[in-house]
C-alpha cells in the first residue's frame, strides 16, 4: 500500500492555526529521538518529508501532513526534553493538551516507543491521560531491527504488561527494515477511512 499524495500543510503553534476542513487526524506522539520522524517517512514513503533530527527536542509546533486529501497525519513535538511529567498541561505544553482534549476529529493517537527500552514513565503518563480522556490510541514499538527475534518477543511482552496493552493494541515496527509498515497502514486506513 502506498500513499501517493502527501504534502506538508502547516506547523501550528496556536489552535486557531489548525486546518478547518474537519478531516480525520492521526496523531503521532513519542519521546524525543524515539524514531517518530523516521516512522512517518517510512509510512509515507518519503525520505525526508519529516525531518529526521540530529538534535532532538527542537520542534515545538504541531506539524500537519495531508495524506491522499483524506486525512491529516499530525506530528507532535517529542516529549522527554519538554517533559510530559505529572501534569501534561504545564510540562508538555498547554497547546498539545488542549489540542488532544478538544480536537474531535482525532481518529487515533499513535504512541511510539522504543522496543529496546523498558516501560518509560512519560509514556505511561500519556497512555493514562489518553485512557482517562477517552482518546483512541494505538501503540507502536519501533527500532525492532536492533533486536533479535527472542529479544523482540521478550521486550514486547514486558511493554504490553507494563502498559496494560493487549497484543492487538500495538504493532512492532522498524523504519530500517520496514517491518510492521503494512499492518500499521492497514490499521490507520481502517481507523481514518483513507
Ligand atoms: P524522532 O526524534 O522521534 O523524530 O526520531 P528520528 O526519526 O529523528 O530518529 C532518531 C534516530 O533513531 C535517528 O538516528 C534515526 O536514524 C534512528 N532510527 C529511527 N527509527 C529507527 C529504526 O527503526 N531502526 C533503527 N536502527 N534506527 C532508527
Amino acid at each position: 500500500m502506498e500513499f501517493f499524495e502527501t504534502a506538508f500543510v502547516v506547523s501550528a503553534h496556536r489552535l486557531d492555526q489548525l486546518p478547518q476542513d474537519n478531516l480525520p487526524e492521526i496523531v503521532f506522539a513519542g519521546r524525543s529521538n524515539v524514531g517518530k520522524s523516521s516512522l512517518l517517512n517510512t509510512l509515507l514513503n518519503r525520505k525526508q518529508l519529516v525531518k529526521v533530527s540530529s538534535r532532538p527536542g527542537k520542534t515545538t509546533g504541531l506539524n500537519y501532513f495531508l495524506v491522499e486529501n483524506a486525512a491529516y497525519f499530525v506530528d507532535l513535538p517529542g516529549y522527554g526534553y519538554a517533559k510530559v511529567g505529572k501534569d501534561l498541561r504545564t510540562q508538555w505544553g498547554k497547546l498539545i493538551t488542549s489540542y488532544l482534549q478538544t480536537r474531535s476529529q482525532i481518529a487515533c493517537v499513535v504512541v511510539i516507543m522504543d522496543l529496546r527500552h523498558g516501560v518509560k514513565h512519560l509514556d505511561s503518563e500519556l497512555l493514562g491521560w489518553l485512557r482517562q480522556h477517552g482518546v483512541p490510541f494505538l501503540t507502536v514499538y519501533t527500532k525492532a531491527d536492533k533486536l533479535s527475534g527472542n529479544e523482540r518477543s521478550r521486550n514486547s511482552s514486558l511493554l504490553d504488561a507494563g502498559h496494560g496493552l493487549r497484543p492487538d493494541e500495538r504493532i512492532i515496527f522498524s523504519a530500517t527494515s520496514r517491518l510492521g509498515r503494512e499492518p500499521l497502514i492497514e490499521r490507520l486506513q481502517t481507523i481514518a477511512g483513507i
